[in-house]
């Protein structure tokens, strides 16, 4: 029995050291530091919130911890065997360069198809199986939230690289599309948290230059992640023609964009007379946008924050001349042509929207973004 344990012991040791091993530092699925999970069925060791993903694949993923569950000679063995990158140079052999492949910061939706393409469906060893987002062309129906009941509706959408569109259609039978969005302006986000359901995809387009939203899901979420990924398919052929000999690298960091920041503050008018009002607000790259409600199909308002060399800085507080109940944290950004006036409910809020707001301007201007700066100091 005690030598049963000692060897109990040696094993646990050696599934640390293995930790110690290239590749396994961290994790084979979402690159996070430190896994201390590991899947003795596929070789790999995981992060914690990656093994729980894993659980959810049992019939070919078996996952314990390495530090406290009982390892035997042969599982030891195996984990030696494989091992993080050999697993991936497996089960990664053939991801598409669009591809999005999550972080630890991404939601779990994310995480989890890409855990089910890798290791379930194999998507990145059979490149048929990549079909559903790779062949530029894409159909299907999706629930779309109502511009004004908010309700959600079946809608048919359809996704044509050749056409340089998304468009979707209100009735089953229509041969007009209800909007016709341009591939070379569309975004895509997964916002669980503001759409309320777990496969909540926000798609946004530029029509006349002004942002309009649209909020999607499908029960299954594989159909919902490869819209997603047909989405950047679509805009990684269209940016690979657009900015020919740009490398991969410059492109892919384009194809679809998280927001910098969402949250609630208040602001006032131009006068700065008008009372303060609670808005929903999102810093989208270079566009700050304000919503009465976070689901609104168009912004109310949208400000352009260029670069501190063009004269746009962020202060924290209020200029002392401005009356009025407001909440007590405030903002003042200073582009060339005029004061925006915001208050925050907390200092925190008002430290991270600073912060974001710091990120934008401390970044020089692309030429393209002259271009849309001079759109908004012309708007009418
Ligand atoms: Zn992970």
């Amino acid at each position: 029995m005690a030598s049963g344990q000692e060897k109990n012991v040696d094993r646990r040791q050696r599934m640390r050291q293995l930790l110690e091993k290239p590749g396994n530092g961290t994790c084979a699925d979402c690159g996070a530091a430190d896994p201390e999970w590991a899947s003795y069925t596929l070789g790999v060791f995981v992060c914690q919130s990656c093994s729980g993903l894993h659980r959810n694949i049992a019939q070919i993923s078996k996952v314990k911890s390495v530090l406290l569950d009982p390892w035997s000679a042969a599982e030891v063995e195996f984990m030696d065997s494989v091992g993080n990158i050999s697993a991936n140079a497996k089960y990664e052999q053939i991801v598409p360069a669009f591809f999005y492949q999550p972080t630890h910061k991404d939601c779990t939706l994310l995480r989890e198809q890409w855990i089910r393409a890798k290791y379930e469906r194999k998507e990145f060893i059979c490149v048929d199986k990549q079909e559903p987002y790779s062949t530029g062309y894409r159909e299907g129906f999706l629930w779309k939230r109502g511009r004004d009941c908010g309700q959600y509706l079946s809608r048919k959408f359809i996704l044509s690289e050749r056409e340089g569109v998304l468009k979707y259609f209100n009735k089953h039978d229509a041969r007009e599309p209800k909007a016709i969005m341009k591939i070379n302006t569309v975004n895509a986000t997964f916002q669980p948290t503001k759409i309320g359901t777990a496969h909540g995809l926000q798609i946004t387009y530029l029509k006349d230059n002004s942002t309009r939203n649209i909020f999607v899901y499908h029960e299954d979420g594989k159909e919902m992640v490869d819209w997603f990924n047909a989405i950047r398919a679509a805009r990684f052929h269209y940016l690979q023609v657009a900015f020919p000999g740009a490398p991969t690298s410059e492109l892919l960091p384009k194809l679809t964009r998280n927001y910098i920041k969402e949250g609630y503050m208040e602001k006032t008018g131009p006068k700065q007379t008008e009372g303060f009002k609670k808005r929903w607000f999102t810093m989208d790259d270079r566009r700050l946008m304000y919503f009465k409600d976070p689901l609104d199909a168009y912004a109310r308002g949208e400000v352009f924050i260029g670069s501190k060399e063009n004269s746009y800085t962020v202060l924290s507080g209020l200029p002392p001349s401005i009356q009025g109940s407001h909440w007590q944290f405030g903002i003042t950004i200073v582009t060339p042509d005029r004061k925006f006036l915001f208050a925050c409910e907390t200092e925190e809020d008002q430290k991270d929207w600073i912060a974001a707001f710091q990120t934008v301007l401390n970044r020089p201007m692309l030429p393209q973004e002259y271009a849309v700066e001079a759109y908004f100091k012309h708007k009418p």
